[in-house]
């Protein structure tokens, strides 16, 4: 395995996780709908998975929480979902610039339907502009949908401030919590949220797994039709064994999270200091305080982000440019531009993300390996100016 950099796009499982889903494959297997006891043993154990996700926000009720395949999932239904239910009232919908590709794209899928939908920008460290906000909010304004953070440069939102607006205004306020789940705690009994999408990978259970929270009272309308799992909200058979093991991710994630998000801070730190420090010309995205504690968003002038990261690849070290779940893509990041980088700019980025299992030497060796890097890229590089190219030689 390699110097693992890139766990914003994947998480390993957690062991603890994979012990407690064991049974569930083929020893505790029955499907919850059924009557008989091993059905009544697969309810149990689904209610009771359902409880632990529902403490991991301090929702009130368990009820509360709708299983899903993951945060897409949740996403899809809270936003079409939520746009086809509340059609009546409104059809506008508000979003972020810098949403998740999910979001962006479920936005472009409701304005091809008929609905209408605004975008709200960011400042240049990638924080929404809450003026802005509350200036696109119309009469006819159901909802508005701003993840916690920024997935690619780690900025953090103001989601109490959004909170607070949506309730002003009597728009619902869905968040993708994705990004922060696994380093800020979340407590809709503080901070009044109406649709939060989880999920399972990002706190280190499964992949495949995740969640919708909805606020009692608040509706929205099924997406996948079928038996009536789920309360209705989303059929099919439920996944237990992946619900098991992300409801022990999320109990794990509770207790552990304080202590982890010091230790993460503190590779951070180290990083973002070294490279800035080493390597010039090399600028941090976002903001400097208020970001995820996991996330390190670099920028190299006169280099391509993609050419970086293969040459990272060369020496055993995984890391991410650009958004995390949608690297391959050759398009300067939306996120970057949004914040106003040049195109040029935008594509000399880097994203390192960490994690649970990310060691002290797995920075070092970044520390010692990113340098030497941007100096051989700079090199071949046209874009590099002559003094500079006088110096590298
Ligand atoms: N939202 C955000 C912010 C993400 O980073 C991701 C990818 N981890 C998703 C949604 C999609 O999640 P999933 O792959 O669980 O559907």
């Amino acid at each position: 395995m390699s110097v693992y950099l890139d766990n914003q796009a994947a998480k390993p499982v957690d062991k603890r996780v994979i012990d407690e889903m064991m049974d569930y494959f083929n020893d505790k297997f029955a499907n919850p709908a059924s009557l008989h006891c091993d059905g009544d043993i697969a309810t149990d154990i689904l209610e009771k998975s359902r409880q632990k996700v529902a403490d991991f926000i301090n929702a009130p009720n368990r009820e509360d929480i709708i299983f899903t395949s993951g945060a897409t999932e949740s996403n899809n239904l809270a936003l079409i979902g939520g746009a086809l239910r509340n059609k009546k009232k409104g059809n506008h919908i508000v979003i972020s610039e810098i949403e998740h590709i999910s979001i962006l794209n479920i936005a472009k899928y409701l304005e091809r339907e008929g609905f209408v939908i605004s975008r709200v920008p960011v400042d240049r460290f990638g924080i929404i502009r809450l003026d802005k906000l509350e200036r696109l909010i119309r009469d006819d304004t159901v909802m508005i949908s701003i993840a916690t953070a920024s997935n690619e440069v780690g900025s953090l939102q103001p989601i109490e401030e959004i909170s607070k607006i949506a309730t002003e205004k009597g728009v619902l306020f869905h968040t993708d919590a994705v990004p922060s789940e696994s380093v800020i705690p979340i407590d809709v009994q503080k901070t009044p949220i109406d649709m939060i999408s989880l999920s399972s990978n990002d706190i280190y259970g499964p992949r495949g797994v995740g969640a919708l929270y909805l606020k009692k009272g608040v509706r929205v309308n099924p997406i996948i039709i079928g038996g009536g799992q789920e309360k209705g909200f989303r059929s099919g058979s439920e996944n237990i064994p992946g619900i098991v093991g992300f409801a022990k991710a999320a109990e794990i994630m509770k207790q552990e999270m304080p202590k982890e998000v010091q230790y993460l801070k503190g590779l951070r730190d180290k990083l973002i200091k070294n490279i800035l420090e080493i390597i010039p010309k090399s600028y941090l995205n976002g903001h400097p305080e208020k970001r995820l504690p996991h996330n390190a968003h670099f920028r190299f002038d006169y280099i391509e982000g993609e050419s970086l990261i293969l040459t990272l690849k060369e020496n055993n070290i995984a890391a991410a440019t650009g958004s995390a779940c949608s690297s391959k893509t050759l398009e300067p990041s939306h996120t970057l531009i949004s914040m106003g980088l040049l195109h040029e700019e935008a594509h000399g980025s880097l994203l390192v993300s960490l994690g649970r299992t990310t060691k002290d030497s797995d920075i070092n060796k970044l520390i010692e390996v990113l340098p030497e890097s941007v100096k051989r890229l700079r090199k071949l590089s046209p874009l590099t100016p002559p003094d500079m190219l006088k110096e590298l030689n």
